[in-house]
């Protein structure tokens, strides 16, 4: 396994145990360093801390003390913890520098990495990027948030092997020195601003995916997006547009037959099966990224051919008595859910609610236009019954959770409805993880067959 050599800090401190700051603290104690690590939650008698306090890695748990930076020279924080944390403010008081998990894998290889960013599109898109280069024989490892720990990886990889990860902006905030090979950007939309306080914080932190590149890397980005267009300019890797509008020679683009890359016909549209405009972003960026790292078109075809989505992403769930129910429970922002309903014609109800993080639904209205009905629950029912209410929709409903507003759905549908479940909101108020969320919605629909 592979450790870090030539990192010239000696005394590191992980802020955030889970997943990755075990794995980042391992990395760093095998690679010689003194470790010290803290959380608030975990718990002393866990296998987590057991196994790192049996290497011999403090372990500080109940709380963030600012004695935790005595002697530290660098702080590895978990993407989560926001800026305002304390020890992370006097860290930056104390000018020591701030990583994240990521930064580790990267200085572990060389020239491999296949980074996807965006403000929605990424697991779909990471997915079939690895998909494309499995069906094509090339060697790849899927890893981030869908795959494993990506320190862990890469301490694993061989030479010739591709890594390819989701990047959030929580991540690329703490990048110094890593550099993708090849860098997806997908779009960029209002998101995160509790985390980052303001756009330009937001926009900044994802061009930090390109800030390392050179004229060696390529950037795959969105044409059609004017922001990322906007990072893509200051690059001074080689642009790899693709465009769902225009004619691009030098990258991915279509017109009403094929999917090109470049001059080549690569898939005809009609053998696509994955629904949505949006996903045919995901699948310019991933045909891109995975045509410049080796992939071929029979394998871009084979996985474009069956690839009907990933789990909660517009994930078809039953046909019941002609109503043809989905589950977008990963819609988290009112993007993902406008995206979702341009991906319909036919009339559609609606499921939508969740945390309310302040801001106004007022930008929906303008996808409101094929649903006949809304279903509203959690925190934020009131401002989107408001926002329904707005754009003419006349039957509204309040629902206690995505059970209940399944049901109501069903009995208010008639044959070839769309039911949609699209939030526009995280789940936290009522459910652990979107993906409970979306598992509640899918069992109860299987009641209704
Ligand atoms: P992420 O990992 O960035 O959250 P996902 O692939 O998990 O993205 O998709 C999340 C949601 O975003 C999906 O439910 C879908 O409705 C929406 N979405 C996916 N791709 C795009 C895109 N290219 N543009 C806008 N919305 C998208």
């Amino acid at each position: 396994m592979k450790t870090l050599i030539d990192f010239p800090y000696e005394k590191v401190l992980v802020l955030g145990l889970a997943k990755s700051g075990t794995a980042a603290a391992k990395l760093l104690h095998d690679s010689g360093k003194e470790v010290r690590v803290n959380d608030l939650k975990a718990d002393q008698d866990s296998d987590q801390v057991q196994e790192l306090t049996g290497l011999g890695i403090e372990v500080v748990t109940g709380g963030h003390p600012l004695s935790v930076l005595e002697g530290v020279e660098l702080l590895v924080k978990n993407p989560g913890i926001p800026y305002e944390n304390p020890v992370v403010r006097e860290a930056e008081n104390r000018k020591i520098p701030i990583i994240t998990e990521v930064e580790l894998a990267g200085r572990l290889v060389n020239d491999s990495i296949i980074g996807i960013t965006g403000s929605n599109g990424k697991t779909t898109t990471t997915t079939l990027i690895y998909e494309m280069l499995n069906q094509s024989g090339c060697k790849t490892q899927l890893a981030g948030n869908i795959g494993n720990v990506s320190c862990e990886v890469a301490r694993n990889m061989a030479e010739d092997e591709w890594m390819v990860i989701e990047l959030s902006s929580f991540q690329l905030l703490g990048i110094d020195q890593f550099k993708p090979k090849i860098s997806v950007l997908l779009n960029l939309f209002e998101a995160h601003l509790d985390y980052h306080k303001s756009f330009e914080n937001y926009k900044q932190a994802k061009a930090g995916i390109m800030k390392n590149q050179t004229e060696d890397d390529f950037i795959v980005y969105n044409a059609d997006d004017n922001e990322i267009s906007d990072i893509a300019a200051q690059s001074a890797a080689v642009k790899v547009p693709f465009s769902k509008t225009q004619r691009i020679p030098g990258g991915a683009w279509c017109d009403d037959k094929y999917l090109y890359f470049k001059q080549e016909p690569v898939i005809s549209l009609g053998d696509i099966v994955l629904v949505g405009s949006h996903n045919l972003e995901n699948i310019m960026a991933a045909v891109s990224a995975a045509k410049l790292s080796g992939a071929d078109n029979d394998g871009i075809r084979q996985v474009l051919n069956t690839f009907t989505g990933v789990k909660h992403r517009l994930q078809f769930v039953s046909n019941v008595n002609g109503r043809l129910f989905y589950n977008d429970s990963k819609a988290t922002n009112i993007l993902a859910t406008s995206k979702a309903l341009s991906s319909f014609s036919q009339p559609t109800i609606l499921l939508a609610g969740g945390l309310d993080r302040g801001g106004s639904f007022a930008d929906l209205i303008p996808s409101l236009e094929c649903v006949k009905a809304v279903i509203v629950f959690g925190e934020t029912a009131d401002k989107i019954a408001e926002t329904a209410s707005n754009a003419g929709i006349k039957t509204i409903e309040y629902a206690k959770n995505v059970e209940e507003a399944a049901r109501k759905a069903y009995q208010l549908s008639l044959e070839e409805d769309v039911i949609l479940l699209s939030p526009a909101c995280a789940s936290w108020d009522q459910y652990r993880t979107f993906e409970e969320r979306g598992d509640m919605f899918m069992k109860a629909v299987h009641t209704l067959e």
